[in-house]
């Protein structure tokens, strides 16, 4: 396949809620776990190793940070769900805060599911699809870490895992950021899915 350029990625802002936000043609989400790999995928995808580390600064790791694209269209990176330490309080601010923006944002086209491939869907990442499903706002699922896995179970990994999630294996996207597995058909989906129709 040719190779799909970086996207062009710039940090705009970060907001608390979703009535800060500016308009912008369109937008997708992506979100995962905590340390499924998100700031690494997003680090490939723009091949620049420092712009996501903006979403992991003190003060912005619970926040909504958005990115916009050289043509206008916005990248929504959602705080990473299932740490361990953060307090049910804030839990349950940062819950409301998140579906605030997925059934609020009007210019959301879909959320890209982050899973980790090496590890499979857990029982979070499962209740998040379980709430996208009953919302419906539509996802796509992309896993990560491809290279973690031997070659020789990787079919195996992929049936495992969109069985669990309901989907077939044609369906996930499996990328590694580490070694550039799938970064370009990662970037043409990106493209495809924000282009205004
Ligand atoms: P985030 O918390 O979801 O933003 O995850 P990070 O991007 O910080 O990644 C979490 C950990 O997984 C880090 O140690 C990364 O180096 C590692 N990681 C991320 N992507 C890959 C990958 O494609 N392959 C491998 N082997 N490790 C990865």
């Amino acid at each position: 396949m040719a190779s799909a350029p970086p996207l062009q990625m710039q940090f705009v802002m970060s907001a608390s809620d979703v009535d800060q936000l500016p308009d912008t043609p369109s937008e997708i989400a992506i979100v995962g776990r905590s340390n499924v790999g998100k700031s690494s995928l997003i680090n490939a995808l723009a091949n620049r190793n420092q712009l996501a580390k903006v979403s992991k600064t003190p003060g912005r790791t619970q926040l909504l940070n958005l990115f916009e694209l050289d043509d206008g269209t916005t990248i929504m990176d959602l705080p990473g769900y299932g740490y361990a330490k953060v307090p049910a309080r804030v839990r349950a601010t940062w819950g409301s805060m998140i579906e605030g923006y997925l059934l609020g944002r009007e210019n959301l086209r879909l959320v890209v599911v982050l899973l980790d491939g090496e590890v499979g869907p857990t029982a979070l990442d499962l209740d998040t699809l379980g709430w996208m499903e009953a919302n419906e706002v539509p996802y796509r699922l992309v896993a990560t870490k491809h290279d973690k896995v031997k070659p020789s179970q990787r079919d195996k990994r992929k049936k495992d895992l969109s069985a669990k999630c309901g989907v077939g294996v044609t369906d996930v996207l499996w990328v590694s950021a580490s070694k550039n597995v799938n970064i370009d058909q990662m970037r043409a989906r990106v493209r495809e899915w924000l282009r205004p129709r």
